[in-house]
C-alpha cells in the first residue's frame, strides 16, 4: 500500500506511523531519514543535498524529489511504503505523481489527520523543564505531582521559548497555510482520507483502518 500521512504539529503522526508501517509491513519514510540515508550512502544526489545543508540552504525541489525517486526505487518499497514530511507543497505533489507514473504505480491514499487548533495549542505548550535537573513534564500528559516543582529535584519547573503559545500558533498556522493546497489537490483526486484526530490513540488507529479497508481496531 503506497500512502502518505498530513497532519499538522502534536497530531500524533508519529504514534500512528509506528504502528501503521507495522501492521501493512511497509517502510515509513520521513524527509530526514531519507535525507540522511543518501548522505551515508554517499549517492550523486545525496552528495548535492549536502553542499546545501552544510551552507545552511534549503535543498532545492529537484534534489529532494530526486532522492525520494532514488528512495521508492529500493527494494523495500516494493510492496508500498509510507511517506511522512512529503510532499510538502503542490509542485512536489505533481512531481511525485510524476514519478509514480513513470514507475507504473499510483498512490492508494493520503492520511490526513486532523486535530482542532486549540487542543494542538494545548498539546504543544503544556511542555515544562525543570530548571536544575532537566527533567521534562507535561501538564496534560506527565503532569508534575506540585504545580511549576520538580518531582525529583524540587526546583522550579519553566516553559521554552519553543513551547511559548506564541511560537506554536504560530508553527500550526504555517502548517496550516502550507497544506491547504496540499490537501486540496488530493481532495479533487478523491483519495484524501480525512481522520478525527482529537480521540484516542487506538481510535484514530481503527479509523485509519476502515479508511484503508482493514478491520484491525
Ligand atoms: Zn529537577
Amino acid at each position: 500500500m503506497r500512502l502518505i500521512l498530513l497532519g499538522p504539529p502534536g497530531a500524533g503522526k508519529g504514534t500512528q506511523a509506528e504502528t501503521l508501517i507495522e501492521k501493512l509491513a511497509i517502510p515509513h519514510i520521513s524527509t530526514g531519514d531519507m535525507f540522511r540515508k543518501a548522505i551515508k550512502e554517499g549517492t550523486g544526489l545525496g552528495k548535492k543535498a549536502k553542499e546545501y545543508m552544510d551552507a545552511g540552504q534549503l535543498v532545492p525541489d529537484e534534489v529532494t524529489i530526486g532522492i525520494v525517486k532514488e528512495r521508492i526505487s529500493q527494494a523495500d518499497c516494493a510492496g508500498g511504503f509510507l511517506l511522512d514530511g512529503f510532499p510538502r507543497t503542490v509542485n512536489q505533489a505533481e512531481a511525485l505523481d510524476h514519478i509514480l507514473q513513470e514507475m507504473n504505480l499510483t498512490l492508494d491514499a493520503v492520511i490526513n489527520i486532523e486535530v482542532p487548533k486549540e487542543k494542538l495549542v494545548g498539546r504543544l505548550t503544556g511542555r515544562r523543564v525543570c530548571k536544575t535537573c532537566g527533567a521534562t513534564y507535561h501538564l496534560i500528559f506527565n503532569p508534575p505531582l506540585q504545580q511549576d516543582k520538580c518531582d525529583k529535584c524540587g526546583a522550579e519547573l519553566y516553559q521554552r521559548a519553543d513551547d511559548s503559545e506564541e511560537t506554536v500558533v504560530n508553527r500550526l498556522n504555517v502548517y496550516e497555510q502550507q497544506t491547504a493546497p496540499l490537501i486540496e489537490f488530493y481532495g479533487t483526486k478523491g483519495i484524501l482520507k480525512t481522520i478525527n484526530g482529537d480521540q484516542p490513540i487506538d481510535q484514530v488507529l481503527g479509523d485509519i483502518g476502515k479508511n484503508l479497508g482493514r478491520n484491525w481496531a
